[in-house]
Formats: structure tokens, C-alpha cells, sequence
């Protein structure tokens, strides 16, 4: 039987919960438990793929396809593993199965409610996803006092009681603000947040104080007295100089420990292999610059999984990441701007949609190509290396792709033909873990030192496979194929430093302790052009 993990938020969002859902989950793991993460976010979407990246951060794709929480992709990079769409609770998903059996008469007669006909359903659908796991933590999104995530609050108080309290705890993650002037650890705030919790029935084992400093003894001493918990169990959880830092911080508290006591479990510590990939990023002396040519490129969390991917790269290289944001307008509206691209290192064009930029990215790709700049391209990346390729190098001057000119003569990036009929928007992407066959002798494969590989996929549009011997005549190599049909899945240049791309986002299966082989690669050819230039 799975035992169970509650983290909830208090005070505001944005705390970090979902790295110290991790970290919990990645000491757990290190005692040698099989761990299971979810997350459930109270909004009445069903999943995450609607959601504009730009309000809501990254949208991340897992390998059944699932669209879901960028949290479920810090949960994967902690603990290498593999979640599915169940991992993922929203209340739209949870209302949608209980309006459908409603519809069906399922509930015979009865009149249908919050509780317990919703909270059930979560509750349902909390033992599906932790089937087959020693311990499941569930952190609950948002922050405890909002009106939606009063049923989740509800159904994970019944949890608990059903489970047994050897079975379920519960970690509150809460903000101590420091007022600047006195520099003195505000409690009140957490006071009030944990009161609301216990409101809902819930008192917490724990509370993990995030804030810019560990907590003073007088702090925790404070919030125990106030919460009805004992000073040990108030966690300093202050800023860390990396987000991988966090189970090393929280393990010296002796969190884990006092979980494992709880829990009824066996504490056998091994952080030893995490530890040692964390120092090596810490004490890393060279730093490249990466220029990230993206569209939300205001809010960093957009594009969370391509800046981990780069860090785990660097660790395996031995080098920090420095990004560059840059807006590709900038390059449409007047082209000698890049020439900032002289000063980086490496180019990345992430995913994307529509035309906002995109002249401005195949412009700055094709200027990569031309001045042996290392460059990687990821989904929309791939389409619009081969979208500038054709037009520069083939002469077919008026090349694209339809997403951008439906009408075009040279229509080198066309829509995938199983997409002609899609009307919906949610979840009808190609989408998901897919196989591809890399050629022998290729860029690709000295990187991924494999015949097949599967990668996420999260697109709608494909190469036409008309253009395929024209590009590949005029010199750009196709070294990875989708093996059922004619899908180009990675283009490279050979002779040119590094220039690879890719129909699939790698971004989504790197981890700390397994970093994705094209960034890898991509971060090595960074790391040769700086030592050449200096
Ligand atoms: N807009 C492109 C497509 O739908 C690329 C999508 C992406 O980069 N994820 O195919």
C-alpha cells in the first residue's frame, strides 16, 4: 500500500513548492523507496496544453502525450522517472468525469455534490496515479484559502483519515518574509496560513519556511508555538544558489529522517551520486553564453526545460550557462542586429507557434550557418532551419512554412496529414513519446551512440517529404526518421561546427543525472568556439 505526501502552499505562489515537492521525493528515493509524484491544479481546464505559456509557464509534454503542469517536468529531472497524465488532477478533469456519469445515470437518482461525489472522484483518482509506488507525494497547487482548492483540501483530509496517519502526512511550504529595515523574520503571515489549513482539518507535520535566509532558531521556536508542531519539524528552507541544492539542504535538517520516523520507514541515505553532480556545477570555472531566440522571452519559466537541459549539459562538460534572451523582431526590423549573434556562444531556436519573430529566427538560424555558430533547433526550431536552408541555399527564395503562409510556392514545412481534420484545440497535437531511427556515421548518432531513440513530440505541422532530395542534395542530412512513416525527425549540416535540429522537443526527457545527448553535444561546440575566440 502507497503512503502519502501532502504539500500544500501558503502565504503566495511562487515559493519554490514544486522543487520542494522534489527534493522531498528525491531523499525518498534515495533511502531506496519507489516514488510517485502528482501534481493537482485547481483550474477547470482539463490540462495544461490550452494554456498560453506566457501566463502560465511552460506547457510540458510527458511520453503518453500528456500535456500537463511544467511542476511534472522538475518532479521528472529530480528523480528520473517517467509520469503519465495521470500524475496530472485538475478540477476540470475531476468535474468532467462526474458531470459524464451524471449524464449517464450512473448516480441513480441520487443528487450529485462537492462532497462526496467530486472528492471521491480525486480521491480515485490520487490511488490510480500512486498504484505501484512505495510513497506518492501530491503537491496541491495554489495557495491554501482559494475558494478551488477547497474539495482537493477536503478529499485529502479524508485521505488521511481512510489511509491512516502512519500513512498520510502533510509538509505546509510557507513564506517568512524578512523585513529589510530590521531584518527580522516575519511569522505572522505563516501563523495565518496555517490557520486557514487546520480550518480546513488539516494540521500539518510539517512547515518548510521558504525564505532569502535560513531560518533563526527564534523563528522556528515562533512558528512552532503558533502552529502546534514541534521546532524540529520547522524546516529552513532558505535561497539556493541552484534548485538542485534543495534535497541536499533539506536532508541536512533532517527532514527525511523525521518523514521516514513518521512514516514507518527505513532511512538508508544516499544523496552521495546527487551531491557530487551538484558540487561539480557549483565549482565550474567556465561559463558559455547561449542565445535563446524565444517569444515569451520575458518570463524565463516559459522555456524552463530547455535552460535545465542546457544545465545539465554544463555539468557534463564542466561549464555554467549564461542566456541571452533575444527577441528576433529585432532582427526583422533591421538585420544588422545580428551581429549580436558574434558575441555567443550558441544559438537555440526553441518551440513555437504562428508568425511573431519567426522571420527574425530563420534570419538569425541562417546567420548561425553562415558564421559556424553552434546552433540547435527544437520543434519550430527544425522547421525553420528548414524553411531558411531552402530559401538560401536551395534558392527557393519564397520557401515556407503554411502555419505562416498557407499560399506559399515552396511549401517546404506542411501540415501533418492526420491533422487536416483536427477542429478541437486540446490534445490533438501529435503528441508524446515516438520512436526515431538514426542513421549510422551521423552527428546524432556519435550523440546518441543509438539506432532508436524515443523522444516527445508536441507539433502539428512536418518537412514535406517533397523537399526531402532537394535540402539533402544541396547538403543538409536528415540522420533521424520516424521508422512507420516518412517523418523527418533530425536535420544537421555536415561541415559545419555544430548545427543540429530536431522534430521533437529532447528539452523534455533531460535529467540531472542523464542530460539530453543534443545538448550535450550542442554545449561541447559552445564550450570549443569560446576557447577558440579567446
Ligand atoms: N508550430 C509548429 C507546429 O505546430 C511547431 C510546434 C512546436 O514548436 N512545438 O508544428
Amino acid at each position: 500500500m502507497p503512503k502519502y505526501i501532502i504539500t500544500t502552499g501558503g502565504v503566495m505562489s511562487g515559493l519554490g513548492k514544486g522543487i520542494a515537492s522534489a527534493s522531498i521525493g528525491k531523499i525518498l528515493q534515495s533511502y531506496g523507496y519507489k516514488i510517485s509524484m502528482v501534481k493537482i491544479d485547481p483550474y477547470i481546464n482539463i490540462d495544461a496544453g490550452t494554456m498560453n505559456p506566457f501566463e502560465h509557464g511552460e506547457v510540458f509534454v510527458l511520453d503518453d502525450g500528456g500535456e500537463v503542469d511544467m511542476d511534472l517536468g522538475t518532479y521528472e529531472r529530480f528523480l528520473s522517472i517517467n509520469l503519465s497524465r495521470k500524475n496530472n488532477i485538475t478540477t476540470g478533469k475531476a468535474y468532467k468525469i462526474v458531470i459524464d456519469k451524471e449524464r449517464k445515470g450512473e448516480y441513480l437518482g441520487k443528487t450529485v455534490q462537492i462532497i462526496p461525489h467530486v472528492t471521491n472522484e480525486i480521491k480515485k483518482q490520487i490511488r490510480t496515479a500512486a498504484k505501484g509506488s512505495d510513497i506518492t507525494i501530491i503537491e496541491i497547487g495554489g495557495t491554501v484559502g482559494d475558494i478551488e482548492s477547497m474539495p482537493f483540501l477536503e478529499a485529502v483530509r479524508q485521505l488521511r483519515r481512510e489511509e491512516g496517519p502512519e500513512n498520510v502526512l502533510f509538509v505546509h511550504v510557507t513564506l517568512i518574509p524578512v523585513m529589510k529595515v530590521v531584518g527580522e523574520q516575519k511569522t505572522k503571515p505563516t501563523q495565518h496560513s496555517v490557520q486557514r489549513l487546520r480550518e480546513a482539518g488539516i494540521q500539518p507535520d510539517f512547515i518548510l519556511g521558504r525564505c532569502e535566509v535560513p531560518l533563526l532558531e527564534k523563528t522556528k521556536k515562533k512558528i512552532a508555538d503558533f502552529c502546534n508542531v514541534h521546532q524540529d519539524e520547522v524546516i529552513s528552507d532558505p535561497d539556493a544558489e541552484s534548485i538542485y541544492e534543495v534535497p541536499l539542504i533539506l536532508e541536512e535538517e533532517g527532514l527525511g529522517k523525521m518523514i521516514a520516523k513518521k512514516l514507518k520507514l527505513k532511512a538508508k541515505q544516499d544523496l552521495k551520486k546527487w551531491k557530487q553532480l551538484v558540487e561539480r556545477m557549483k565549482n565550474s570555472k567556465e561559463t558559455i553564453t547561449v542565445a535563446l531566440a524565444g517569444k515569451y522571452t520575458a518570463l524565463g519559466d516559459s522555456y524552463v526545460s530547455i535552460m535545465e537541459s542546457l544545465k545539465h549539459a554544463g555539468i557534463s562538460n564542466k561549464c555554467k550557462i549564461k542566456i541571452k534572451w533575444i527577441e528576433t523582431e529585432e532582427f526583422e526590423e533591421d538585420p544588422r542586429n545580428l551581429k549580436e549573434l558574434d558575441d555567443v556562444d550558441g544559438l537555440v531556436v526553441p518551440g513555437g507557434f504562428g508568425s511573431r519573430g519567426a522571420e527574425g529566427k530563420i534570419a538569425a538560424i541562417n546567420y548561425a550557418r553562415k558564421n559556424n555558430i553552434p546552433f540547435l533547433g527544437l520543434c519550430y526550431g527544425f522547421q525553420l532551419a528548414a524553411v531558411g536552408f531552402a530559401r538560401e541555399v536551395c534558392g527557393l527564395k519564397d520557401a515556407n512554412t503554411t502555419e505562416n503562409d498557407p499560399k506559399t510556392k515552396h511549401p517546404v514545412i506542411t501540415i501533418l496529414p492526420e491533422q487536416y481534420a483536427v477542429k478541437e484545440m486540446g490534445a490533438t497535437m501529435r503528441l508524446g513519446a515516438m520512436p526515431c531511427d538514426i542513421e549510422k556515421g551521423t552527428l546524432a548518432y556519435s550523440l546518441y551512440k543509438k539506432e532508436r531513440i524515443y523522444e516527445r513530440h508536441r507539433h502539428r505541422y512536418e518537412l514535406n517529404p517533397d523537399y526531402i532530395d532537394t535540402l539533402e542534395s544541396h547538403g543538409l542530412k536528415f540522420s533521424g526518421k520516424y521508422p512507420k512513416k516518412q517523418i523527418m525527425e533530425i536535420l544537421e549540416l555536415p561541415g559545419h561546427p555544430f548545427f543540429m535540429a530536431t522534430q521533437f522537443h529532447p528539452e523534455f526527457k533531460s535529467r540531472l543525472e542523464n542530460p539530453s545527448p543534443p545538448f550535450v553535444g550542442f554545449v561541447r561546440a559552445c564550450l570549443d568556439r569560446k576557447n577558440r575566440n579567446t
